[in-house]
């Protein structure tokens, strides 16, 4: 049977993760969140003091980007953590102040240029299920399956709220919905590598559908394709 690459995009809090996770176990294959690449390096950078509410000091942050290093860990449970200089920052990433910064770093070519070739090294062998906004289009061009994930605005933020309600969170409805809005705007604009669904990318939209459903459209996909059937 062959090995293939499998590319997830789409825009903010569409379930990619999700899926890209429960097919990658399913598979067998390995589970790389970029995403949670270039929440990493903005963790770093508002650590570091070179994001503030009213300023990004993008120069120093180049500079710098050699002393980011990155790496996925599997925890006791077998789930894949992402490691700020030997640190795991997984939960730290997910925060609502890391989700409002991210977008600007993200537009940053030398930051996208080292997480990318991260992305190649990692993906290499195939055998890989990796979610974000350019895998298909930039990161692995040739993926032989390649899906683009959407829904309304409103139902991504009402998930994503109910998501970090559950985790402690104490914030409110529009604020997620305004940054899940500002960050597709960002992720859609920018000049370098923008969000935009591949030509070869099958859409799917999962405003009515629930995210486990679609789950078993998207694996026959990866059945057919792994077997050489489309
Ligand atoms: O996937 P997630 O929502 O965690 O990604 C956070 C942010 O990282 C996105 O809003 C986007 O700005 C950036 N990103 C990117 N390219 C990727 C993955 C994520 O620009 N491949």
């Amino acid at each position: 049977m062959r090995t293939i690459t499998i590319a997830i995009d789409g825009y903010s809090s569409t379930g990619k993760s999700t899926v890209a996770r429960q097919l990658a176990d399913w598979l067998d294959y390995l589970y790389v969140d970029s995403g949670a690449m270039y929440r990493a390096v903005t963790l770093f950078a508002l650590r570091k003091g070179l994001i503030s509410e009213t300023d990004f000091n993008k120069e120093a942050l180049i500079e710098t980007l050699s002393a980011i290093e990155l790496e996925f860990r599997k925890n006791s449970e077998g789930k894949s953590e992402i490691h700020l200089n030997g640190e795991n920052v997984e939960k730290q990433i997910r925060t609502l102040e890391v989700s409002e910064h991210v977008s600007p770093v993200a537009t940053v070519p030398e930051v996208r240029r080292k997480l990318v070739k991260l992305q190649h090294a990692i993906g290499e062998n195939k055998g890989v299920v990796m979610d974000g906004r350019d895998i298909g289009t930039v990161v692995f061009p040739n993926a032989e399956l390649k899906i683009f994930m959407n829904a309304s605005a409103k139902v991504r933020a009402q998930r994503r709220y109910e998501e970090l309600l559950e985790r402690g969170d104490s914030i409110t409805f529009q604020e997620v919905l305004d940054n899940v809005t500002e960050r597709d705007h960002i992720d859609t604009h920018r000049e370098d590598s923008p969000l935009v669904k591949a030509k070869d990318a099958i859409e799917i939209d999962n405003t009515e559908t629930n995210i486990e459903d679609q789950f078993h459209i998207i694996l026959q996909l990866a059945k057919d394709r792994i077997a050489g059937r489309i």
